[in-house]
């Protein structure tokens, strides 16, 4: 799923627990539970490209991803510090995942192919991109219910 999903369900988990080890632990194992789920999402490999202006757009759609989902956390959480700890550990998966292209070794070599192939077991099934956005609408959903009732 896209990063500002994750934030956001993240948050919500964090600030719905209310205690900082229960928030890491959930808020880290909710990446996983979401991605089980058909979801859409953008291609990072151009993050790859040798030149700059080649992987300027990926890098551009990750800034305004995260800026964006920083943004919700931060209008919808009432800026609670626990709600930001659930969003940073809510993407963490993603950036192990980005990290093993840098600074490949066992374990994130290890924990790539369990994120991007075991967990994202539905990418190659046939979904159309309504089940897949809607997917992702509906944590969205979900998390707006949990920070703001
Ligand atoms: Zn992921």
């Amino acid at each position: 799923m896209i990063l500002l999903v994750h934030m956001l369900f993240g948050a919500a988990i964090g600030y719905t627990v209310g205690n900082i080890p229960l928030a890491i632990l959930l808020a880290f194992l909710s990446h996983y539970f979401l991605d089980l789920f058909p979801h859409i999402e953008y291609n990072i490999d151009a993050i790859e490209e040798k030149k700059i202006k080649d992987k300027l757009p990926v890098i551009f759609k990750i800034a305004s991803d995260l800026l964006f989902g920083i943004l919700l956390v931060f209008v919808l959480s009432n800026n609670q510090l626990i709600a930001y700890i659930g969003a940073f550990f809510g993407i963490l998966p993603d950036g192990l995942t980005i990290m093993q292209n840098r600074f490949p070794n066992n374990f994130l070599s290890f924990h790539k192919k369990f994120h991007t192939e075991k967990v994202h077991f539905l990418k190659n099934k046939k979904f159309s991109n309504f089940w897949r956005i809607l997917s992702q609408i509906t944590v969205i959903i979900i998390s707006i219910i949990l920070l703001k009732f």
